[in-house]
């Protein structure tokens, strides 16, 4: 199945949203020595900025392949960023390392993951690296080390190049247990420029950060930890 290979390049695919984690995990897998394989989802957010973060991050860590994967989870909806549901705001830390937000996608990870397995093997792919924080996000179940290990488990289960011997899948989540401030050191050790990233939950119009949602106040927190402004653009 795999005549049209690529041959001896060492590819990993990297799950990139377009904010600030991924852009990270997409600079440490390039470290090691990866061609990337960028994937990241249309998957009807509504902070669309994001997506063209996405396409800007992949071209600055120099992806030899970004495919963006159109997957309507507005279909389904119970999540803040896919249905009508106002995303909360002006949470303190504690609120927000408390319980699963309702910015909670259903089954997020797990089927981007599974998508991810899929490119991987197509791919001859053996790492797949995902932002995954166990840290900031406690509340979400698909981001603890646990799930990323019984993924793992299964992942070398579920596809023919692993059962027939040919690849060993490995989930990489190289910023499972590191604070937001340490993150954003480890990207500027790496080159990341954060300006092409976007973390907000609800954007404006024209894709400036609301700077009160979840997403903008742990980033906030963070380049306050690492001592530097956010290049990142806000409203107001
Ligand atoms: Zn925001």
């Amino acid at each position: 199945m795999n005549a049209d290979r690529p041959s001896a390049e060492k590819r990993a695919v990297v799950l990139l949203s377009g904010g600030l984690d991924s852009a990270t995990v997409a600079a440490i897998a390039r470290a090691e020595g990866y061609a990337i394989v960028a994937l990241t989802f249309d998957y009807g957010q509504r902070h669309r900025a994001e997506l063209v973060a996405a396409e800007r991050v992949a071209r600055a860590v120099g992806a030899v392949r970004h495919v963006v994967m159109p997957m309507d989870l507005r279909r389904f909806g119970g999540s803040a960023l896919t249905s009508d549901i106002p995303v909360p705001k002006d949470r303190g830390s504690d609120e927000i390392g408390r319980g699963i937000p309702i910015t909670y996608v259903p089954a997020r990870n797990t089927i981007f993951l599974s998508f991810a397995l899929a490119l991987a093997e197509v791919e001859a792919a053996a790492d797949i690296f995902i932002g995954a924080n166990a840290r900031d996000y406690s509340g979400y179940p698909d981001c603890r080390p646990d799930y990323i290990a019984a993924f793992e488990r299964m992942a070398n289960l579920a596809i023919a190049e692993a059962v027939e011997g040919r690849l060993k899948i490995r989930i990489r989540a190289p910023l499972m247990e590191l604070g937001k401030g340490d993150i954003i050191r480890r990207g500027l050790a790496l080159g990341v420029d954060y300006g092409l990233t976007r973390s907000c939950y609800d954007p404006d119009a024209s894709g400036q950060a609301c700077g009160r949602c979840d997403a903008c106040l742990l980033r906030l927190k963070g380049f306050s930890e690492a001592g530097i402004p956010d290049p990142a653009p806000y409203a107001g």
